[in-house]
């Protein structure tokens, strides 16, 4: 029998009870969700008059693509998850630090216990996108699922299903890529390559150097006099577990951190010796000024460059690019006429040219030295440059090879490229098109005939559009996708995307544009394995801990559900249940990187947690290229250092991609005619209260980080706009109102709103919650085909109070 969903919470008598387990938080609550009451797990009841059990289990902290893999000691009391504390093992050297976890870690029983978890599968009642539903059984949701695979490809060919990129559940047997496995042997599915976070960076490091593995293991920061944090805020986001915590060390050791961008970051504040604000966008343009002061001051390493490097000046421009520009040229302005001076880049910056030429001073001559590129400045409208820049200046002054050095770009872990990602077998796609990450509402659009003038990989042309999403721990179709009334304007068309099934933890706003949604149970409630984020030096166990509560179940245990019902149940499974492919997983890390990792069973006999390998000497990353550039090339065409890219060059396309790093002038930006209408520059910069879009509703996150915009007096003076006021920033795309924070830790001229809240438009359409990808753009960039998210325009004014 079907009902209508009940979102009712549970009894008072029942809240009481686990009020009494987690002692006085509950009644502590402020906020948004000040209201709601936290859900009893049917286990959760106290024997009366008997003993209760009480145990500590250490385990990952549930992934969910932070930038970070900590562990964390989780108490559980009758069932239920009354404490979350941290690392607690003995041994805490540089070497081998404990994992320790964020304030989202540590919050965690809020999301584990939140009244709107949902709890059972739901089938759209209403129209695509109005959010109502009723509650069906899982044999329906799972036939529903498998005829409509079924339906969609026999109508449509298996090129029309697609299970887009999200990470919002992230360790080998949790995620999307369970579906992905479900798809490849349901005969294959559209695939996507890149990313949402790093797609510029991943794509124009290896133009540079040939690989991404270009970074040195961090404890090598330690041997560093000079660290550049660029547009890098690991504190926020971390950016693989201790990251801040090595840089403090390098810092104790004497090396001067100065931190570039243009917010005054939890970072720049507790990391920095120094915090220059800078325009977005512009960040190319001042490494072009600090490349200007070396050349023209020999500062650069000419012996280096000679011997290392292609085509920084005429003579070194590699075979058959002879007579073109080289990033000489460009810097001095040789065929321009614009010579890239600090007096040329302090306008656009809005640094002084004086403290361009210090800087430019400074990372040339304090050696050796750590150019760090954070990835925010590349998720921008010609967000390849400003990578290739950066490795650029890595390069000419010798620091790449070296210890305490750093040869910037995206910086995977010399010598092997950090963690895993993934070893859970997807198997393979027999669909072998690619579209990027970021063109997938293209794909729904005018999929048919995209071909690779959008990026398209594997095929020629597509044969048809997407006509069919599953989901899986992704809130990146309509929250996290630029320009969002856009996207649900597609979504609400039911002739394109026929089925959008979503899979998720809670009713997000990619939920809420559902057919169906699949409630899925927590990383605590089932088994997942990780290894470091960004550096690969441990592997955390996440055992199940607790029971999934109501009807949720495991991503792994719906897709073999499906499976079943496909008739390939066994393959999927191949007998083993999520725990089975942990041990499995555990041998694969075993044979390939960790001979020394403990069986499963002594991960749960000694409640281990974590094994870890102490880095004690630190790998440094291109030491062999350094030493013998013959003996020792590099993975590119010339084998050399690529300032100047031939294959860029052959790509005849200067103007956005050209063979040498510019500074181009976005597509929106305070120097174009848009700045009359729009004259704040945007940023959606992640925030402590949240992981992208998770945790959004974790009302303690939010009572320390409460959702706001960040404008400088400056800009809140003339708008009349008081701190707190509620204000509304709107562009052609759209508008949201939200409160603001008057700040000078912000650059004037730039206004920040945290990125990942959740969508609320209101009856007229503006989002009440501040969701800033209602202002930022679907376009991407031209070399990667990534997003260009961060490169927005907008106008604030005061909004009526509500
Ligand atoms: S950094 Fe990430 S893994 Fe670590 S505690 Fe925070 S949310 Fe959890």
């Amino acid at each position: 029998m079907k009902r209508h969903i009940d979102f009712a919470p549970m009894s008072r008598r029942s809240f009481l009870r686990w009020s009494a387990l987690v002692g006085s938080s509950a009644v502590a609550v402020k906020g948004a969700s000040a209201s709601k009451r936290l859900f009893v797990p049917a286990s959760a009841e106290i024997p009366v008059g008997g003993s209760s059990t009480e145990r500590m289990i250490r385990v990952g902290c549930p992934s969910h693509n932070c930038g970070g893999r900590c562990l964390l000691r989780v108490t559980v009391k009758d069932g239920v998850i009354v404490r979350i504390d941290g690392d607690d093992r003995p041994y805490d050297g540089v070497d081998d630090p404990q994992l320790r976890p964020c304030i989202r870690g540590r919050a965690y029983r809020r999301r584990q216990y939140h009244p709107d978890r949902l709890k059972y599968p739901l089938r759209r009642i209403g129209k695509r996108g109005e959010g109502k539903f009723e509650r069906v059984s899982w044999d329906e949701t799972l036939d529903l699922m498998a005829s409509e695979l079924r339906r969609i490809r026999d109508a449509y060919g298996n090129e029309a299903l697609y299970v887009p990129y999200g990470t919002g559940s992230y360790n080998q047997t949790n995620g999307r890529q369970t579906a992905q496995r479900l798809l490849n042997l349901f005969g294959g599915c559209l695939g996507f390559y890149n990313s949402y976070s790093w797609a510029c960076i991943s794509a124009a490091t290896p133009y540079v150097y040939g690989t991404s593995v270009t970074g040195n293991q961090r404890q090598d920061w330690l041997n560093s006099r000079y660290i550049l944090m660029w547009g890098w805020n690991p504190a926020e986001m971390r950016d693989g577990t201790n990251t801040e915590y090595i840089l403090r060390k390098a810092r104790e050791k004497g090396a001067r951190t100065v931190c570039i961008d243009p917010r005054m970051t939890l970072s720049a504040v507790s990391l920095a010796d120094e915090w220059i604000p800078i325009r977005p966008g512009t960040d190319a343009a001042m490494m072009s000024a600090m490349a200007h002061v070396m050349i023209e001051e020999n500062l650069v390493d000419a012996a280096f460059i000679k011997t290392h490097c292609v085509g920084f000046d005429a003579e070194t421009l590699p075979e058959g690019a002879e007579g073109a520009e080289s990033y000489k040229d460009y810097i001095l302005g040789t065929r321009d006429g614009v010579p890239k001076t600090p007096d040329w880049a302090e306008p656009l910056t809005g640094i002084p040219r004086a403290t361009i030429a210090r800087i430019a001073r400074e990372y040339a001559t304090i050696k050796p030295g750590v150019l760090y590129q954070g990835y925010g400045m590349q998720r921008r409208a010609y967000g390849e440059q400003v990578v290739r820049a950066g490795c650029v200046l890595a390069a000419i002054t010798g620091n790449v090879g070296i210890s305490g050095g750093w040869a910037s770009g995206i910086a995977l872990q010399a010598p092997d490229g950090g963690p895993f990602w993934l070893v859970f077998p997807t198997g393979r796609n027999p669909v072998r098109a690619m579209i990027p990450s970021y063109l997938w509402t293209e794909a729904v659009l005018r999929g048919k005939g995209m071909g690779p003038e959008d990026g398209l990989r594997g095929a020629e042309r597509l044969e048809t559009d997407i006509k069919l999403i599953y989901a899986v721990a992704s809130n990146a179709i309509v929250n996290q996708h630029g320009n969002v009334n856009r996207t649900a304007e597609i979504l609400k068309d039911e002739s394109r995307v026929e089925f959008l099934a979503v899979q998720d933890n809670f009713l997000t706003p990619t939920a809420r544009f559902a057919d169906l949604v699949l409630p899925v149970c927590t990383q605590f409630e089932t088994w997942g394995l990780e290894d470091g984020w960004k550096y690969g030096d441990e592997v955390i166990l996440m055992p199940r801990i607790v029971d999934p509560p109501f009807e949720t179940k495991s991503d792994y245990a719906i897709c073999a559900g499906i499976a079943e019902r496909l008739g390939f149940g066994e393959a999927y499974t191949e007998g083993r249940t999520e725990k089975d492919w942990i041990r499995w997983s555990l041998d694969y890390y075993r044979k390939t990187r960790f001979p020394g990792l403990p069986s499963l069973e002594e991960f749960e006999e000694k409640n281990l947690g974590v094994y870890s390998v102490p880095v004690t000497k630190p790998a440094v990353a291109f030491e062999a290229f350094r030493k013998d550039p013959v003996k020792h090339p590099l993975p590119t065409p010339s084998g050399k250092i690529e300032i100047f890219s031939k294959r860029l060059h052959d790509m005849n396309q200067p103007d956005e991609i050209p063979a040498v790093p510019k500074y181009i002038q976005e597509w929106e930006s305070p120097f174009g005619p848009e700045a009359e209408k729009y004259p704040l520059s945007a940023v959606g910069h992640h925030y402590l209260s949240r992981v992208h879009s998770t945790m959004e509703n974790l009302d303690w996150l939010e009572e320390a980080f409460p959702q706001r915009l960040f404008i400088n007096p400056l800009d809140a003076a003339p708008r009349k706009i008081s701190n707190g006021d509620p204000v509304r920033v709107y562009n052609d795309r759209g508008a949201v109102v939200l409160p603001c924070r008057i700040t000078p830790r912000i650059m004037p001229g730039v206004v920040a709103i945290p990125q990942g809240a959740w969508w609320t438009p209101g009856p007229d359409g503006v989002d009440r919650r501040g969701s800033v990808n209602v202002l930022s753009s679907e376009r991407w960039t031209p070399l990667a085909f990534g997003n260009a998210q961060h490169t927005i325009m907008v106008q604030v004014e005061k909004a009526e109070k509500t």
